[in-house]
C-alpha cells in the first residue's frame, strides 16, 4: 500500500529516465504505467560497455567507476557472511495467469505479482526478476551458463537481489528430466579476461539518478549453514524461457505460460546464501544493494539455454574488487 503510493510519488520525479537496469521496477527506476517497455541505452560491448559506463553519464554514472562496493564479486567461500534461505521466510505467490515477459534490450525480465521476504529486519516485496548470461558473480572463481537476479524493494526504498546461478543439465538419457545430483565446484580459478570489445555506436544517455539507497544497519554472521547447494532441474526456468524467442526484440513484451514459484522457494530456502553489501551490476552501479547469492544452482537443458542465449547474448559486467578496495577502472585511470 505505501508501496504504491510511494511510487506514485517517486514516478514524477525519474518518469523521464531512459534507462532500465537490474534496478528496474523499484525506487531507482520506477517501471513506465503505461506498459511500454524501457530499452536500455548502455551495453556491454566498446564505448557502451561497462569499462566506459561513466562516460554515458558522468554524474550519474559515477560510481561504476569509483565506487569501492561495486558488483558481481567472486564469491569465495568463507570470505562473506552466510544466511540460512529459511531466514529469509521467502513467499512467491504462483502466478496462473502468468506474467509480463519483458526484453529491455540489455536483459529479459520477468514482472512479480507479488512475494515478500525479510532481512535484517526489512520487510521486501519482489518486483521482477531477469537473467544475465554467463554469471554476473563468480561461484569461486568459475562463471556459470548464467545468473538469475531477484530484484526486491523495501518499504523505504532499500534494494536487495538474491541471485542464483543457473547451469546446464540435460539429464541422464538428455531427456531434462529432473536431476538431483550435487553440484561440485569446479576447482580453475583462472580469471576471466574481457572478450576483445567491438565498438558499438555510443548513445546519448538520458536522464540521471543519484539516488542514495537507505542505509542498512546490522551484521549478518550465521556460519553454520552449508557452503555447497545441489543442483536442481528447474521447471520455472523452462517455461519463462521456453516463450523467450516471442521477445527476441528489444522493447517488446510477450506473456508467460503459468508460472509455479514455489519449486523456486523451496529449493533457494532449503539451502543458504552469500550476503555482501554492493550494488547494481548495471549503471547507475548504485551502491547500498543487498546481495544475497544462493547455494542452490538451477539447471536447465541445453537447448533452453541456446534460445535464452540467442536473444540475450552477452550481459554481464565483469567481476569488481573486493567490497572495500578502490575500484579497478579508478586505478587504472590514476
Ligand atoms: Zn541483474
Amino acid at each position: 500500500m505505501f508501496l504504491s503510493t510511494f511510487k506514485t510519488l517517486v514516478l514524477a520525479t525519474y518518469i523521464s529516465q531512459a534507462s532500465a537496469s537490474c534496478g528496474y521496477g523499484t525506487i531507482l527506476q520506477p517501471r513506465a504505467e503505461n506498459g511500454t517497455v524501457k530499452v536500455n541505452n548502455f551495453g556491454y560491448i566498446g564505448s557502451t560497455g561497462p569499462a566506459n559506463w561513466i562516460a554515458l553519464d558522468p554524474a550519474a554514472n559515477a560510481l561504476c567507476s569509483n565506487g569501492k562496493r561495486q558488483s558481481p564479486i567472486n564469491m569465495v567461500p568463507g570470505s562473506v557472511s552466510v544466511v540460512p534461505g529459511a531466514e529469509l521466510a521467502m513467499t512467491i505467490p504462483d502466478m496462473p495467469e502468468g506474467t509480463e515477459f519483458e526484453n529491455l534490450g540489455t536483459t529479459v525480465e520477468v514482472v512479480a505479482k507479488g512475494g515478500n521476504m525479510s532481512f535484517g529486519g526489512v520487510q521486501y516485496s519482489l518486483q521482477q526478476f531477469h537473467f544475465h548470461l554467463p554469471s554476473e558473480h563468480l561461484d569461486n572463481g568459475t562463471s556459470m551458463a548464467m545468473e538469475v537476479h531477484m530484484v526486491w524493494q523495501g518499504a523505504a526504498g532499500q534494494v536487495a537481489v538474491t541471485g542464483f546461478f543457473v547451469d546446464l543439465n540435460d539429464g541422464a538419457n538428455g531427456g531434462g528430466a529432473p536431476v538431483a545430483a550435487a553440484g561440485k565446484k569446479r576447482s580453475s580459478l583462472q580469471e576471466r579476461r574481457l572478450a576483445t570489445r567491438q565498438e558499438q555506436e555510443q548513445q546519448p544517455a538520458e536522464g540521471s539518478n543519484n539516488t542514495k539507497l537507505p542505509e542498512l544497519e546490522g551484521a549478518f554472521f550465521h556460519v553454520n549453514a552449508p557452503q555447497s547447494g545441489a543442483m536442481k532441474s528447474s521447471t520455472l526456468l523452462e517455461t519463462v524461457l521456453g516463450s523467450v524467442d516471442a521477445i527476441a526484440k528489444p522493447g517488446t513484451v510477450t506473456k508467460t505460460q503459468p508460472l509455479v514459484m514455489s519449486e523456486l522457494v523451496q529449493a533457494l530456502s532449503s539451502g543458504s546464501f552469500q550476503t555482501y553489501e554492493g550494488s547494481l551490476t548495471t549503471p547507475p552501479c548504485t551502491e547500498g544493494v543487498r546481495w544475497l547469492v544462493s547455494n542452490q544452482k538451477m539447471s536447465i537443458q541445453t537447448s533452453t539455454f541456446l534460445k535464452a542465449r540467442s536473444v540475450i547474448g552477452f550481459n554481464s559486467r565483469f567481476p569488481q574488487n573486493v567490497p572495500g578496495q578502490n575500484n579497478i577502472l579508478s586505478i587504472n585511470s590514476s
